[in-house]
């Protein structure tokens, strides 16, 4: 019989899990595997709460297997590492994403995008090569090969670089790939949340002029005066809409909700390209005519490799982008994500774990 999640491995853990469907999250004592050679050990001082968390807690995606310890924003400080670690020691601040472990020999890893690997392993809810589930990092001791570690510089802050991990690395990734990190781009973004706001805040880093697509009138002013976005549409506004056609050369599309492709294909210039990184959870109508029309792209993009994930911390260092947070405690986090699922956040919830998750 399978080893129960408290005794399946030496290093005693807790953290915060949900039991069921219901995504109710609540405390949970489980363990961590020993520091292996390639390992880093550290202890956890903030996660941030993504969407996929939410979606996973009550297994909207079909997968979960619960217990399920969410977090794939998880920054600390090293307390232990393997004697084949080099990259890292002790006292060193880093980070984990979403992922955890890829076969590091197939097209995509040997690429450095370990994300495309079709044997990736995501940071909570895969099963490891010993065969236990990955707990993500909703808890207060975190282990991971080195090769899954990211250094964070000292002039971040750790609790507003925790959702660089992942909205970050979701939004610079693209921007970099499809060749729309150009200064004097015209780039648009799509949904104000998580995602679209640091995508408006390295966009800018790169040198475009950012323009913010939302249903929201009340972003507006957010977006321009705080965020640093040059204009904003909004969407349903026909009048805006038509202004604005044809004048961008990409388009960061965050939402994840079902919403029509035509109005956004029209905003693109010619060889225009529309980059989803939402997951609605139906298909999206793809109107054929108005792509050849212009040589439009539409594409998708999801997360980003460990290199490049390195590259975007230090592009954020160097050019002082950080997420807007709200930080919490580890007792609010049911009510953080009854929130989350009304949009109601500005614009990350992130867990002070380090002070406020305590062994009950
Ligand atoms: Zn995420
Ligand atoms: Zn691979």
């Amino acid at each position: 019989m399978a080893k129960s999640p408290v005794e399946e491995h030496p290093v005693k853990a807790f953290g915060w899990a949900a039991k069921d469907s219901s995504g109710v999250l609540s405390p949970f004592n489980f363990s961590r595997r020993a520091t292996g050679d390639e390992d880093v050990q550290f202890k956890v001082l903030y996660c941030g709460i993504c969407h996929t968390d939410l979606h996973n807690v009550k297994n909207e995606w079909g997968f979960s297997q619960y217990p399920v310890v969410p977090g794939h924003e998880i920054v600390g400080v090293v307390t232990e590492v393997g004697k084949k670690v080099h990259k890292f020691k002790v006292g060193d601040k880093v980070g984990v994403g979403c992922l955890v472990g890829s076969c590091r020999s197939c097209g995509s890893c040997e690429k450095d995008l370990e994300n495309y690997c079709p044997k990736l392993m995501m940071t909570y809810g895969s099963v490891y090569y010993d065969g236990t589930t990955t707990y993500g990092g909703y808890s207060d001791i975190m282990v991971s090969n080195e090769h899954f570690v990211v250094r964070i510089p000292d002039n971040l802050p750790l609790d507003a670089t925790a959702p660089l991990l992942c909205a970050g690395i979701t939004t610079y990734s693209p921007l970099k790939h499809f060749g729309l990190d150009k200064p004097g781009m015209h780039i648009g973004v799509v949904g104000l949340g998580g995602l679209g706001h640091v995508a408006v805040k390295f966009a800018k880093a790169f040198g475009a002029k950012v323009t913010v697509i939302s249903t929201s009138p009340n972003k507006k002013d957010e977006a321009l005066a705080h965020l640093g976005a040059d204009s904003f549409l909004i969407s349903n506004d026909q009048d805006q809409m038509q202004a604005a056609m044809g004048t961008l050369d990409g388009i960061l599309d965050t939402v994840s909700a079902v919403h029509a492709l035509y109005p956004l294909i029209g905003l693109l210039k010619c060889d225009g390209k529309l980059i989803l990184l939402g997951v609605p959870d139906k298909p999206l109508d793809l109107p054929v005519f108005p792509l050849l029309a212009g040589r439009k792209i539409v594409a998708g993009s999801g997360i980003g490799g460990m290199k490049e994930t390195q590259e975007m911390i230090d592009f954020a260092a160097k050019h002082n982008i950080r997420a807007e947070i709200e930080v919490i405690p580890v007792d609010y986090l049911n009510t953080a994500m009854e929130r989350l699922a009304k949009n109601d956040v500005k614009y990350r919830f992130v867990i002070d774990v380090g002070n406020t998750m305590n062994h009950s």
